[in-house]
């Protein structure tokens, strides 16, 4: 069987996508390496987003998947690792084979590391990507985030309501993220804000037991149960570097059109390059890479 669109990630660009090709009668496919709703399921309120104030990123992703599953979009829980090129599109995933006519590329993006030796071993041993998802584990605990975007912000705020103290520890002298999330943090009691500051060393073998920070060029030790890690995100794009054209950080280039170089093959949401990394322009990517698609299926 072939299907008219296989998209590739049910983050919110990915499943947006799914409706607009429900809606046009085409028979859609997703597949999802991991959980649906993407990056956004991790955040305890959504921000920026028209009419969907004070809701959870797992609430406002879990009405999107039932909306895709209920207008009749197959969802398989599989990773995509390889896209074949031709009439028909193979999609090679770790379980199966899938036919499409067309392919949507939204895999979004990850978590970037901090590249330290130990980093990986520590995940779930005291370092951890996501506040919201881990915060609990250090009630009443010394914590540090690392990062000054407004993701490390709000992840600051969330664990100073937890943990006995919070360690802000950021490359810069101010913060990147937005002016009203930065005044929120100063006003906290148990946040220390450590200004140009890296850190270079993470000690523990079991259990993350500390960290060595340089601050303008200064080392000292701070003696913490937990590590939050927001220091940005990369695409996930490496599989597909055969298939479409990367940018030099690996974004998928496309326009606003969606539209890769690659005929019957588009790309929608963080993945793809572009200015503005968002709920909204996720889901306008997701509407408008359909479209194209869709134009393109009912011209063969
Ligand atoms: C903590 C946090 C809070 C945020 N808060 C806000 C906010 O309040 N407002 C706002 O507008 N934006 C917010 N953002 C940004 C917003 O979440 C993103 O812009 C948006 O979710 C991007 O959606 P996407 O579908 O493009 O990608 P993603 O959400 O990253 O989804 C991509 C999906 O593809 C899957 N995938 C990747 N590779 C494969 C593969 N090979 N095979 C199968 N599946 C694959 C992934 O598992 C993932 O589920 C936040 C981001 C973070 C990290």
């Amino acid at each position: 069987m072939t299907y008219d669109m296989v998209v590739i990630g049910a983050g919110i660009a990915g499943l947006t996508a799914a409706i607009y090709g429900r809606r046009a009668n085409k028979k859609i496919l997703v597949l999802e390496s991991r959980t649906y709703g993407g990056q956004i399921v991790s955040t305890k309120s959504i921000e920026n987003y028209p009419a969907a104030m004070g809701i959870s990123g797992f609430e406002f992703a879990t009405k999107i998947y039932e909306q895709a599953v209920s207008l009749g979009v197959e969802i398989k829980f599989e990773n995509v690792m390889e896209v074949i090129d031709g009439t028909e599109k193979q999609i090679k995933t770790n379980q199966n084979v899938y036919l499409a006519k067309t392919v949507v590329i939204a895999t979004g993006s990850k978590n970037r590391t901090m590249g330290l030796a130990n980093e990986e071993k520590l995940i779930g041993k005291g370092i951890s990507y996501c506040a919201t998802c881990d915060g609990a584990f250090f009630k009443n605990k010394i914590v540090a985030v690392v990062g000054g975007g407004n993701t490390a912000l709000g992840d600051a705020l969330y664990l100073s309501d937890l943990a006995q103290k919070v360690y802000m520890i950021h490359r810069r002298e101010q913060f990147s993220g937005e002016a009203a999330l930065v005044e929120q943090i100063q006003a906290r009691s148990n946040v220390e804000i450590i200004p140009n500051a890296q850190v270079v060393e993470l000690w523990g073998e079991k259990q993350l037991t500390g960290v060595k920070i340089s601050q303008n060029g200064v080392e000292k030790q701070l003696i913490v149960d937990g590590l939050f890690v927001a220091v940005g995100r990369v695409p996930e794009n490496e599989k597909f570097a055969n298939l479409v054209e990367l940018d030099q950080h690996g974004y998928i280039i496309a326009d606003e059109s969606c539209q890769t170089g690659t005929v019957g093959i588009f790309v929608a949401g963080d993945c793809r390059t572009k200015t503005v990394r968002q709920l909204v322009t996720a889901a306008g990517d997701g509407a408008v890479a359909a479209t194209n698609a869709i134009k393109y299926l009912n011209q063969l």
